[in-house]
């Protein structure tokens, strides 16, 4: 296995990181270093994407047609790697990553002219409505009901978990629209304009979020919403294919360049730090031995991702692959936000975590390093519950490779 980037993927490297030390501006790179979790605003994350759709590259997955980068597997990773070098973020999934390509698949060719244009210069913000209260995993027994009225659905229902539904303009949203003895038949794939009367977006407040002013999931009410039948993507009733569909791009991207960025930071981390009998965490065996497990596994992780892109490459699928890597993914991302807590020691407990800048009359608590870091182990809880259960991707390993 040959994984080495050839002579035009190392030009593409260079062409990437020099377009980023502007594009990805100082004024955002210092926002972010204030914020206790490198965030941002929504006006900061739009400019960033418009930014990327006027150089081609805002949707690295779609095709050429639509306005797409068409990057190759191994382009993706490239940019993924330089983008998590200089910690910018990915573009907000929902729209370009995720129903983009279903409106392309299944999508009207009124639909395509009206939302893919949009959706690639990030004119219009989507949010996913799968999960309700008492259907996640077992996403089928969604019950947000949508009656046909001839020219419109009316929606009644509730979603929970809403990434982001504050900031969008658009849901994209898994409805009912017949009662079938396959529960799976009588689900429909619809688009709602979030400002229709009778939506109630309402925040879920999370452990992470000790008064930053943001909040990143919500739970949404539906009361006798008008949804036009113009609305509906594929046909009525067949959503369930529109929804696995969507799914084989939500778990798409690389895991390795974001863990080497942070594992990076780690190592600097602990090199500054002492415990408390005043010996730096660097120099401690047993921090170490726990940091190169951890790096051992990322490494084994990169291997594998490059492995897949070959594969990719070369017009193979990707199959239960997807399942180990987000499994062993967010494993380690989790790991590595343990061990930032360890060196952290009690200087995670400060409620007020901003980052002073030269001129600001106020000290940080503890170490600027130490920033973030509760919040970020919390939050980081989430990434082995989303977009398909770590359990459920066992159970998807332990039938497709195990053959049990
Ligand atoms: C931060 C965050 C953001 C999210 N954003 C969105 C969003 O924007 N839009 C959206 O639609 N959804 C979103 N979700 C919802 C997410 O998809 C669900 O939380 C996930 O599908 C799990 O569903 P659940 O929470 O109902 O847990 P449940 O399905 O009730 O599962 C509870 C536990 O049981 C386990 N379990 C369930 N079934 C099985 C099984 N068959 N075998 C073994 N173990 C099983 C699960 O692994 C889990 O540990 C988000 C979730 C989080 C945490």
């Amino acid at each position: 296995m040959d994984i080495s980037f050839d002579e035009a993927d190392r030009k593409f490297q260079q062409e990437v990181r020099s377009w980023l030390e502007t594009a990805w501006p100082q004024e955002i790179r210092d926002k972010q270093a204030r914020s206790a979790q490198g965030r941002i605003s929504k006006d900061d994350i739009v400019g960033w994407q418009k930014r990327l759709a006027d150089k081609g590259w805002a949707a690295t997955n779609w095709p050429v047609e639509h306005g797409g980068a068409d990057f190759t597997p191994t382009q993706s990773y490239i940019f993924d790697l330089e983008r998590a070098r200089v910690g910018a973020p990915n573009v907000v999934p929902f729209g370009i990553t995720m129903v983009a390509p279903v409106i392309m698949k299944f999508g009207t060719d009124a639909q395509k002219t009206e939302f893919l244009p949009k959706i690639l210069n990030s004119d219009i913000w989507f949010c996913q409505g799968y999960s309700e209260p008492g259907s996640g995993s077992d996403l089928a027994s969604l019950s947000t009901k949508a009656e046909d009225k001839g020219d419109h659905y009316l929606v009644n229902g509730v979603k929970t978990w809403t990434t982001l539904a504050q900031y969008a303009d658009w849901m994209f949203c898994l409805v009912r629209t017949s009662q079938e003895e396959i529960r799976q038949l009588g689900i429909s794939f619809i688009l709602i304009d979030m400002n229709t009367p009778g939506i109630t977006v309402k925040p879920i407040i999370t452990l992470d979020e000790p008064g930053e002013g943001f909040q990143e999931i919500n739970m949404v009410y539906f009361e006798d919403v008008k949804v036009p039948k113009e609305n509906l993507v594929g046909e009525q009733g067949k959503g369930w294919t529109c929804a696995k569909y969507l799914l084989e791009f939500e778990r798409g991207n690389a895991y390795s360049p974001g863990l080497k960025g942070a594992l990076s930071h780690l190592r600097q981390f602990a090199q500054a730090e002492h415990d408390s009998n005043g010996e730096s965490f660097w120099s401690n065996p047993d921090f170490q031995r726990r940091f190169h497990d951890v790096q051992v596994q990322v490494l084994a992780m990169e291997y594998t991702e490059l492995r897949i892109l070959g594969a990719l490459a070369a017009g193979q699928n990707v199959g239960p692959e997807s399942s180990m890597l987000k499994t062993r993914g967010t494993e380690l991302q989790q790991a590595v936000t343990e061990l930032a807590i360890e060196i952290s020691g009690h200087y995670v407990a400060p409620l007020d975590q901003s980052t002073p800048f030269p001129g600001d009359n106020f000290q940080p608590v503890g170490p600027v390093d130490a920033n973030g870091t509760a919040q970020e182990y919390f939050n980081t809880r989430k990434v082995s519950i989303y977009a398909g259960s770590n359990e459920i991707q066992r159970n998807i390993m332990s039938k497709l490779v195990l053959n049990l």
